[in-house]
């Protein structure tokens, strides 16, 4: 298959390059020249424009900082589209703009499906990702043979804008219990036990969680997070901060009293102006001690 793949950074360059690996033509687009470069290096063909890219592309793919982003490049790009095209969306962008991305796709004549991923760069460059999609049953079949090669996991959350949905409650809940945990510990290190004897107790009894069974906050008791190494990699808290900002948008608008939600995202906002800001998000807990 022929695909355009426009945005080609940290996650989109490995996710293009995985395409080029599963047996696909893809044609790509950054602005940025060195991120072109780099994925000619992988095998992708790179294009002069997005508008170039999208010429002649079955299926075109967008990896790109954010909704608004986004729907600015479909409005350049959509009149040079073949009609049909199916367009997928990785991006995290909330499920209002994925609904009005949706519109503008359909409206043009074309397919549509939002497509957020999760497992971070690592999982970009392993071709391990999560996908939440949202569209058509018909329109993810025709997206599987382009997901596939980028995908560890692809649930079908339901029609359009749901697969942002999955992706920012996720998230919501993720930045909760990595916060919870935090408290756990450091309360736990003022009564004066042991982060080990802590993580024991905590992670075989009701509390275990992936915010602390994989991205212990504290160095020892799992050797992998990205506490042992003074915070570096993972899952930056400046991405948290973007996606509990749309999350606590959609909480806005749905008319929830999400308090917890409210409190978490705010100590991510303070987090995100610190030096933390490119750090793991389980960096919190820096600011409990
Ligand atoms: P990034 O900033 O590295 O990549 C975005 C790319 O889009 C950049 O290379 C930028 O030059 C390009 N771009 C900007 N405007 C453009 C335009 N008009 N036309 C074409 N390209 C344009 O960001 P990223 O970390 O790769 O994230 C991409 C998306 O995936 C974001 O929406 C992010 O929230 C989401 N995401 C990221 C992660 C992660 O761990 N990095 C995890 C899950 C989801």
């Amino acid at each position: 298959m022929t695909i355009a793949f426009i945005g080609l950074g940290h996650m989109g360059g490995h996710m293009a390059a995985n395409l080029v690996r599963g047996g696909h033509e893809v044609v790509g687009f950054d602005p940025v020249d060195e991120l072109r470069e780099a994925a000619v290096a992988h095998g992708v063909l790179a294009a002069a424009s997005a508008t170039a890219a999208v010429e002649g592309a079955e299926t075109v793919v967008t990896s790109l900082p954010n909704g608004h982003v986004l729907l600015s490049v479909y409005e350049e790009v959509l009149p040079a589209a073949a009609e049909g095209t199916l367009f997928i969306d990785t991006s995290t962008t909330g499920a209002e703009l994925a609904w009005q991305a949706a519109g503008q796709v359909d409206a043009a004549g074309h397919r549509f499906i939002d497509a957020p991923v999760s497992g971070g760069v690592v999982g970009a460059e392993a071709g391990t990702l999560t996908f939440m999609v949202g569209g058509s049953e018909a329109d993810l079949e025709l997206a599987r043979p382009v997901l596939d090669p980028m995908a560890g996991r692809i649930v079908h959350c339901g029609a359009s804008g749901n697969g942002q949905a999955a992706k920012l409650c996720n998230n919501l809940l993720l930045a909760i219990t990595q916060v919870g945990v935090a408290e756990a510990f450091v309360l736990g290190e003022k009564l004066g036990l042991t982060n080990q004897a802590f993580y024991d107790v905590a992670s075989t009894s009701a509390a275990q969680c992936w915010a602390l069974q994989t991205n212990c906050p504290v160095p020892g008791p799992v050797p992998t997070s990205p506490a042992n190494r003074d915070f570096e990699g993972g899952f930056a808290t400046a991405l948290m901060h973007k996606d509990l900002s749309l999350a606590m948008a959609e909480v806005e608008r749905s008319g929830l009293d999400a308090q917890v939600g409210r409190l978490v995202s705010a100590l991510y906002a303070s987090l995100s102006e610190t030096e933390h800001a490119g750090h793991d998000f389980s960096s919190i807990i820096t600011t409990l001690r």
